[in-house]
């Protein structure tokens, strides 16, 4: 057993830090989710991270499950993508021209997925964006579907939710979104088939493309019910739409080929578009949209559809990116599987100890602990998402924290483990579960 007493750790130097970030930057962070908010207390500002560790400015060590939310597959400062960023710093860091590291990045994520064709971009946003544009311009076409609980960047036109009817426009999910932004998008209840024929019978001539999570990770993970994705492509396909699987999360990360390589590459169909980002970019910023050829032609400077960016292809970023995907071997992820199953069953064991419901939905080794009753199912749709208990997550959450594990700060987000998560990692989580349980459950 290690040290697992509460620390109520010493976080003076995350609070000193917090208090002069929240002066000059909204909410002290530059990312909503890591403010804390949704689990109260006081975010803890990262010194350093080696393999599966955290510590922080105050010098407390946490076990990582959240992993840059999503893109330190092979953990931190891995010697191999080190190694790589070091190489390419060393050549300087940005040229503004052509080079050979980008093909080679290309290259690797052809290799892995259907895409025939692959445009770098800098952020998930700016791939799923763009994706959009493209398909617009390639169809003639505006209107966009996706589903409730789906996240998939900040873009305008994304950030809606349903209107009133199931087959109504959506109405700007966030203050700043005008109403002519999301008044093309409509947002259809996830893994509802019927929903979805309903707005393809009543829409399908103006519907340009119908974008996914290709296993939704945003709402905590909600599985595609088997046959989904093929049922999606398959109606895009029937009424001239494109259908993009938004694989920024799952990329490279649910499996070797991603989410496509548990349902696509088996069922034998392929998106018309995908979007990747976060495991692909090796914990730096790169992303990318890519899929059909003759789709893809229609990208500027080849066609006409408009797309660029200063930083697309950063040298630093595709080394690190392409190191990590050359080290994500079949043992990478023979040892993500081993982490996430040691981890499910020790929530399963701890959780059923201190009499707490739960229901645990996982791809590959991406996986979610939603604390709802069993007895109502498994959660298929973002509204059986929100049943979960907030409040007790919070509790089970610092109690986490006090002992030394960083889980994600929200109740809605995936846990995601590394390769370098070794015996000793696991164990320290192992431990710390069951008190943790009962904080949660009392
Ligand atoms: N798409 C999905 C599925 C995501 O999970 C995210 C981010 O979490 C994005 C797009 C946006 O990516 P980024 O945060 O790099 O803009």
């Amino acid at each position: 057993m290690h040290d697992l007493s509460p620390t109520a750790a010493v976080t003076r130097g995350s609070d000193e830090l917090f208090a002069r970030a929240r002066a000059v930057t909204p909410g002290g962070v530059n990312s909503p989710v890591r403010a804390f908010n949704a689990v109260g207390g006081t975010p803890r500002f990262i010194r350093s991270a080696q393999g599966p560790w955290l510590t922080d400015v105050d010098g407390n060590r946490y076990v990582d499950l959240i992993c840059s939310w999503g893109p330190m597959l092979l953990g931190h400062a891995h010697p191999a993508v080190v190694a790589a960023v070091q190489e390419a710093v060393s050549r300087g860091t940005s040229y503004g021209t052509p080079t050979e590291g980008e093909v080679a990045l290309v290259e690797e994520i052809v290799a892995r997925t259907p895409v025939e064709r692959l445009r770098l971009v800098s952020s998930g946003t700016e791939a799923t964006m763009s994706a959009i544009r493209l398909a617009r311009g390639f169809t003639g076409r505006d209107v966009v579907v996706k589903f409730a609980g789906c996240y998939h960047g900040h873009v305008d036109s994304l950030l809606a939710a349903a209107g009133s009817g199931l087959t109504t426009f959506s109405i700007p999910g966030t203050p700043g979104v005008p109403a002519s932004s999301t008044e093309l998008t409509l947002v259809l209840p996830y893994n509802d088939r019927e929903a979805v024929a309903a707005a393809f019978r009543e829409y399908g001539d103006r519907i340009a493309c119908l974008i996914t999570e290709a296993a939704p990770g945003n709402m905590g993970v909600v599985p595609p019910t088997p046959g989904f994705n093929a049922f999606l492509a398959e109606t895009c396909r029937n009424h001239g739409a494109l259908f993009i699987s938004d694989e920024v999360m799952t990329g490279f990360r649910a499996s070797r080929q991603g989410q496509w390589g548990l349902d696509g590459a088996r069922e034998g169909w392929a998106p018309d578009l995908m979007t990747f980002g976060k495991v692909m970019g090796g914990g730096f910023p790169a992303a990318a949209f890519g899929g059909r050829a003759d789709v893809m032609a229609h990208l500027a400077p080849e066609g006409p559809v408009y797309q660029a960016g200063t930083l697309s292809g950063n040298p630093v970023a595709t080394a690190a990116g392409l190191a990590t995907l050359r080290a994500a071997t079949g043992d990478v992820y023979a040892r993500l599987d081993e982490v996430a199953d040691a981890l499910r069953a020790g929530v399963v064991d701890a959780f059923t100890a201190a009499g707490l419901p739960h229901v645990i939905q996982s791809t590959g080794s991406m996986f979610s602990v939603f604390l709802t009753d069993p007895a109502d199912g498994p959660v298929s749709t973002f509204a059986e998402a929100q049943r979960t208990d907030v409040a007790a997550y919070g509790a089970f959450f610092h109690a986490m924290l006090d002992r030394g594990v960083h889980l994600p700060p929200s109740a809605y987000e995936a846990w995601f483990v590394s390769s370098s998560h070794d015996d000793r990692a696991v164990d320290h989580v192992l431990d710390a579960l069951p008190a943790a349980a009962k904080a949660a459950a009392a």
